[in-house]
C-alpha cells in the first residue's frame, strides 16, 4: 500500500442525490453503495475539461503528462505487450478510498425517454428517439449520502488533479449528468491569510488518509447526535468523541502481499473506455476507520421573531371611550380605546363582507400586531365569514400579510368557502342527529316499558 512520496488528496461527495452506476445498462440502471472509480475518473476528467476520445488518445498530446505517463505506467509482465498510454491510463495509477459518512437512502425514479416527439441530443446532435415510441426506464440514486473520498498517487499528478478539481472545466457530477454536487467536491483547508488552497497530505496508506484527524465525521444537526448510538462517548467531552465508519479502499498487489486476501471484493468499475463504456477490474475490501466527531454541519436557524395579536391587551379590548382626532378633518369624536371595539363601531357593528351582525375582527396584516393595530389593519367580520376567510389563509400558507375581505379580489374565494362551511355544517348536524338516534330511540322504548 504505501508508496514512497506519495500524495493524497480528498473530495467531498455530497448531494441531494448521486448515482454511481454499475455495469448494468439499458432500461434499469442501478447504483452501486459507493462512488466507483469509474464514476470518479469521469469527474476528475471533466474538471480537466478531456473528452471521452480525448482520455483514450494513445500516446498523450501533452508532452508533460506523457513523460509522467511513461514513468508510472507499468509494462504489463504477463502479457508482455506495451501498456496504452493513454490520460485514463494515467489517472488509473492513482487509487482511492472511500469513507461512507452518510450512506444515503436509496431511491427510484421512474424516467420516460422520447415520446415520438423526436428529442434532440444534448451535444445538440440529431434527434435519438422518439421513432420506436416512449423509453421507460427506472433509475436508482442514493439520497443525502456524503462521501469522503481520498484519492492517493505520485504527487505530480495528483497536484495536476487538485488544480483541475479547484476550477473546473466543465460542470461536475456525482456519476449522473441530473446529480450535481451541492458543495465543492475539493476538500481545502484555509492557508493564514484567509484563502483557501487544496489539501494536499501525505499519507502512508489510505486508511491513514482517512482517518485523518484534519477530517471528522460531521453529524448534520447537534440534535442528531443525542440519537447516533454509534457515537462512542465513553464518558468524554464532546470534543473527545469517536465514531467507526465503514469505508471501501482499493486493494493492489504488492510484494509483501503479492495475492489478494479472500475477502477481496471484485468491482467491475477501473475505465478503460468512456466510449464506448469498457470496464476492467479491480479489488476492493472493507473496513472501519475511527474518526473524531467534528461541528455539525447546519446550526437550526429560529424563525424570525413574528408579532401576534394580544387579546389580553387593553389597547386591543378596552371599551372606554376616549376623545379621538381626525387626522384628516381635525375633527373630535368620542370611541373606544380598543383597537377591537373601535374597529367594530365604526363598521356599525356589521360584517365587512355581508353585512351581517360582526362578532369578530380579521387582521388584515399582523405587521403591528400585539396592540400597535391600526384601524386600517382590520375588518369586522361574522363568524361565517371570518371561518371562510381563515380557512383560505391557511390552505395558502399565507405569512404576516392576510386576506383583505373587502378586496374583490378575494369575493369568489370567500363566498365559495363559505358555501363549503354551511354545506359540511348541516352534514355533521345531520349526522349527528342520526348518530344519537338509535340510542334516543332505545331510550325511549326503556322509558316505556317501565312504565
Ligand atoms: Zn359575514
Amino acid at each position: 500500500m504505501c508508496v514512497p512520496g506519495s500524495n493524497t488528496i480528498f473530495l467531498r461527495l455530497e448531494a441531494p442525490l448521486q448515482a454511481w452506476g454499475d455495469t448494468s445498462k439499458f432500461v434499469i440502471r442501478r447504483s452501486m453503495e459507493a462512488p466507483t472509480k469509474s464514476g470518479l475518473l469521469g469527474l476528475v476528467c471533466c474538471a480537466m475539461g478531456w473528452s471521452r476520445r480525448k482520455v483514450a488518445e494513445d500516446p498523450i498530446p501533452d508532452q508533460n503528462l506523457h513523460d509522467l505517463a511513461q514513468r508510472l505506467i507499468k509494462h504489463d509482465e504477463k502479457s508482455q505487450r506495451e501498456p496504452r498510454r493513454a490520460l485514463l491510463d494515467l489517472l488509473n495509477t492513482l487509487t482511492m478510498g472511500v469513507r461512507m459518512d452518510r450512506p444515503g437512502t436509496r431511491w427510484w425514479d421512474y424516467h420516460t425517454v422520447g415520446a415520438r416527439i423526436g428529442m434532440t441530443t444534448a451535444a445538440g446532435g440529431p434527434p435519438k428517439t422518439g421513432a420506436k415510441g416512449t423509453v421507460i426506464k427506472r433509475l436508482e440514486y442514493l439520497a443525502d449520502a456524503s462521501f469522503l473520498v481520498a484519492l492517493q498517487g505520485d504527487a505530480i499528478l495528483i497536484g495536476t488533479v487538485a488544480e483541475a478539481l479547484r476550477s473546473p472545466k466543465w460542470q461536475l457530477y456525482l456519476g449522473r449528468k441530473s446529480c450535481p454536487p451541492s458543495i465543492p467536491v475539493l476538500v481545502t483547508r484555509r492557508r493564514d491569510d484567509g484563502s483557501l488552497e487544496p489539501m494536499i497530505e501525505e499519507h502512508a496508506s489510505l486508511e491513514t488518509a482517512l482517518s485523518s484527524l484534519s477530517l471528522p465525521w460531521r453529524p448534520r444537526h447537534e440534535e442528531n447526535l443525542r440519537e447516533d448510538d454509534r457515537v462512542r462517548r465513553n464518558g468524554q467531552p464532546r470534543e473527545k468523541w469517536k465514531i467507526a465508519l465503514d469505508y471501501i479502499w482499493e486493494w493492489r498487489r504488492t510484494g509483501a502481499e503479492p495475492v489478494a486476501p479472500p475477502d477481496a471484493e471484485v468491482w467491475y468499475d477501473v475505465p478503460f473506455s468512456f466510449d464506448p463504456p469498457v470496464h476492467h477490474p479491480r479489488l476492493v475490501r472493507r473496513d472501519q476507520v475511527t474518526v473524531r466527531v467534528g461541528d455539525a454541519l447546519q446550526q437550526h436557524t429560529p424563525p424570525p421573531p413574528r408579532p401576534r395579536a394580544n387579546y389580553t391587551n387593553p389597547q386591543w379590548t378596552s371599551e372606554e371611550l376616549v376623545e379621538v382626532v381626525d387626522e384628516r378633518t381635525g375633527e373630535v369624536t368620542r370611541e373606544p380605546f380598543g383597537a377591537r371595539p373601535r374597529r367594530l363601531r365604526r363598521d356599525r357593528g356589521l360584517c365587512v363582507f355581508c353585512k351581517s351582525p360582526a362578532t369578530t375582527i380579521q387582521h388584515v396584516t399582523y405587521r403591528r400586531a400585539g396592540g400597535n393595530e391600526a384601524q386600517e389593519d382590520l375588518r369586522s367580520l361574522c363568524r361565517l365569514c371570518h371561518d371562510a376567510v381563515t380557512m383560505i389563509e391557511y390552505g395558502l400558507g399565507m405569512g404576516l400579510d392576510r386576506i383583505d375581505p373587502c378586496d374583490v379580489r378575494w369575493r369568489d374565494d370567500i363566498l365559495r368557502t363559505r358555501g363549503e362551511i354551511v354545506r359540511f355544517r348541516s352534514e355533521e348536524t345531520r349526522r349527528r342527529a342520526l348518530r344519537d338516534a338509535p340510542q334516543r330511540v332505545r331510550r325511549e322504548m326503556l322509558e316505556e316499558e317501565d312504565n
